[in-house]
């Protein structure tokens, strides 16, 4: 899990210290590992070799595969109000019972943003005066969408997204397969979320990636026509071709920011071009929600990017 380590260090030594708060609550936009994270630190405190997490002994590894009877995970469905009252009642059914095979018992709550008032408010209940064995680890996306009674009773730590460096080298870790070139260009054309560049790799996403990075290249040689061809055979759907604007903005503002500070960018983009680019993808993403034909929007869309690399900025 890449841009984690920081704060896994400060974590560590909060554990270490005896001054880890009994609600933590892990802050951090969706796929920048929040949930990697809560089960990373309930191995900390629950792991007993000498250096926690160890990652190895059988509480870790029962963790990890989601089977240890002390660390209980809940979450809703995904979406506003998915996070019921009926799971938090559940808890307070347990959270007194004493552990059952460690010393201490975890409760990880993800993404607590989804949580109605209610359950938000029941929650406040336990986080006031929970049992000595008992341990909160909360995560959401953002600190703003919850009571404020909830973060004054937790220690809250912001995970930062990862570099695109730490993205590319945990892309690389995880798949084998990927090309270091690969692995920067997903990482750029995911904005460095290594959640979603992961999800977006496995789900063979690539092929549209390829072609927003080779985009820029293909206009400035003057061959619209073949973007004009791949477009039509990679984005048949009008998700893929949301897919590939997205991606084209992201590489293009990324490598257009790079460019203006002089650094190295994978794809060659003028911080104009990227503007102008930026402008031309919000277009297109209404066009597309809009459902214009898609066949319309493709050809659009060379002509009005072929007019931007085609070398009249
Ligand atoms: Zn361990």
């Amino acid at each position: 899990m890449p841009g984690a380590k920081e704060l896994k260090r400060t974590l560590s030594a909060a554990l270490r210290e005896g001054i880890l708060s009994h609600a933590v609550l892990i802050e951090g936009e969706k796929g920048s590992g929040k949930k990697e994270l809560s089960l990373w630190l309930a191995k900390a405190i629950l792991c007993r070799s000498e250096n926690r997490p160890c990652e190895n002994c059988s509480v870790c590894r029962k963790i990890e595969s989601g089977n240890h009877p002390d660390v209980e995970i809940y979450g809703g469905s995904g979406g506003a109000r998915s996070f019921h009252i009926e799971s938090i009642r559940e808890i307070k059914n347990s959270l007194w019972l004493a552990p059952n095979e460690s010393e201490q018992k975890v409760y990880i709550l993800l993404n607590i943003e989804d949580m109605t008032q209610e359950a938000q408010n029941a929650l406040l209940k336990s986080l006031e005066e929970p049992p000595a064995h008992a341990r909160f680890i909360l995560t959401c996306d953002n600190r703003k969408s919850l009571l404020d009674t909830i973060i004054s009773r937790s220690t809250v730590y912001s995970l930062e997204p990862p570099t695109r460096e730490e993205c590319a080298a945990a892309l690389r870790e995880k798949f084998g397969e990927i090309s270091e070139k690969e692995a920067e260009l997903f990482a750029i054309a995911y904005g460095g979320n290594f959640g979603a560049a992961s999800e977006g790799f496995s789900e063979g996403k690539s092929e549209i990636v390829f072609l927003a990075a080779k985009v820029p290249e293909l206009l400035k040689n003057g061959s619209s026509y073949v973007l004009a061809a791949e477009l039509s055979a990679k984005c048949k759907t009008r998700a893929d071709l949301l897919e590939f604007l997205e991606r084209l903005l992201n590489i293009t503002g990324r490598c257009g920011i790079d460019r203006a500070a002089g650094k190295k960018a994978p794809v060659r983009v003028s911080p104009a071009e990227a503007v102008k680019t930026s402008e031309i993808i919000e277009r297109g993403k209404t066009s597309v929600l809009q459902n214009c034909s898609l066949e319309l929007i493709e050809s659009w869309l060379c002509m009005e990017l072929s007019r931007v690399f085609g070398g009249n900025l």
